[in-house]
Parts: C-alpha cells; structure tokens; sequence
C-alpha cells in the first residue's frame, strides 16, 4: 500500500477545524473519516481502523487523553495530538498515555504533514528500520556501531550508540526524556536527567556540523528529544 492510500481518522470537535484538516490531508490523498466525539471516536477506530489518529485533546463528552488510552490498550495505531499552545502538562500526558507524537495549535500544514508522514513511516518501518542514518557530512552505522565525519572515523562510546538507537527507532518523532533514561540507564535512574544532557551534549558535538544549533537531534523543551536523519 502506498502512502497516499493512509486512512487517517480525525478527532475534532470543531467543525471549521475538522474542515481544514479534512481539506489539507485529502489534498495529500489520504483518506479522511472524522469523529466529533470521544464516544465516535472510539467506534470509527473499531470500526474502520485507520492507518492514523489525528487527536484534539479537549473534546465535549470527554478527555482526549482517555481515548488514547483506551485505543492504546489493544491497537498499535500511531496517534498525533493536537494541542493548544498553552497545554504544556497535557502534552505531556498525552505522550505517557501512548501518543506517539502532538502538534501544537495554531499548526503549520507543512509541520503537520510531516509528523503524520513520519508516525506512519515509523509504525511501517518498525523493528527493522534502516540501520544507517546520515546527518549531513557524518555517517552513522548502527548495526556495526561505526561512525564516519568529514575528518575521518568518530567514536563513539556504547552508552551514546543507545542513547542513539533510542532515538532512531523513533525517527522524526519526539522521545520523552523519561523513556530515553528508562532505555538507556535502567529504572533505578529516572531522577538522573544530568547523565542524559551530557550524552546528548557529547553526541552533538560528534554528529552536528555546529553543536550549538543542532539540526538533527533537537531539543523538545520540558518533553524530551528528537532525532532527524537525512533522506538517503
Ligand atoms: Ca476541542
């Protein structure tokens, strides 16, 4: 199945809302079914179960937060929150619950398109995702754990190729710090965000061209990182 034969059902109580996102992803081929409410939500993701959730967190008979939840409970479906600008703990919870990834409202189509594209390649992709990944100049293996820059071979150590294979089986997506120090360092850690800064200080000043504004593994403020890689 191609990409642009994706089904993505929309959760959104706002009519003129649910319309430029109906607009904007039929424009792009996707197939659109739409949900005003929890409730409907819930039946259309039984009923027809798309390809992608595309989720409005403030909903009328409910939490946006409980259907994600209750559909992560028994399908894998990759789900995108879109959030207001100043939800910060509910973007939060609504990654914990299973979202794999949100939008902030006012959205940017482009912004958007791009997060759906990359949920859905990630839930294709799955366990066997491209072990190479390029950032600019810099070549990173990471089934045979070498790296190569522009001055020749990088090393790096073990702690940092996790830290990286974390990240990467999330491509384009947003990692919660809690889960990178979960993955990487154990349970026992989770107060222990000072090792992670560190790692990730050290990976950028490997893998970005100019550590101080890096392009591929990005900061997301109070949540956690990113990784971008290259298209090959
Ligand atoms: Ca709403």
């Amino acid at each position: 199945m191609t990409e642009s034969m994706h089904q993505v059902l929309v959760i959104e109580d706002e009519p003129a809302i649910r319309t430029v996102l109906k607009v904007l992803l039929q424009a792009e081929q996707y197939r659109v079914i739409e949900a005003d409410t929890a409730l409907r939500a819930e039946i259309e993701t039984r009923s027809h179960k798309p390809d992608l959730l595309l989720i409005d967190l403030g909903l009328p008979d409910g939490d946006g937060l409980a259907v994600i939840r209750r559909v992560r409970a028994w399908s894998p479906v990759p789900i995108v929150v879109l959030s207001a600008r100043t939800m910060e703990e509910q973007k939060i919870a609504a990654l914990d619950a299973g979202a794999d990834d949100y939008v902030t409202k006012p959205f940017s189509a482009p912004e958007l398109l791009a997060r759906i594209r990359a949920a859905l390649r990630r839930n294709v992709r799955g366990a066997d995702q491209a072990s190479v990944l390029r950032f600019g100049d810099v070549r990173l293996d990471l089934a045979r754990r070498e790296a190569h820059g522009p001055a020749g071979e990088l090393h790096l150590t073990p702690l940092e190729y996790r830290v990286i294979e974390c990240l990467a089986r999330h491509l384009g997506s947003i990692v919660m710090q809690s889960q990178l120090i979960r993955e990487v360092w154990g349970p026992d850690r989770q107060d222990d965000s000072r090792s992670l800064r560190v790692c990730i200080k050290n990976l950028r000043g490997k893998l970005e061209a100019d550590p101080h504004r890096p392009r591929y593994l990005v900061t997301e403020a109070g949540l956690g990182y990113r990784l971008r890689a290259d298209e090959h």
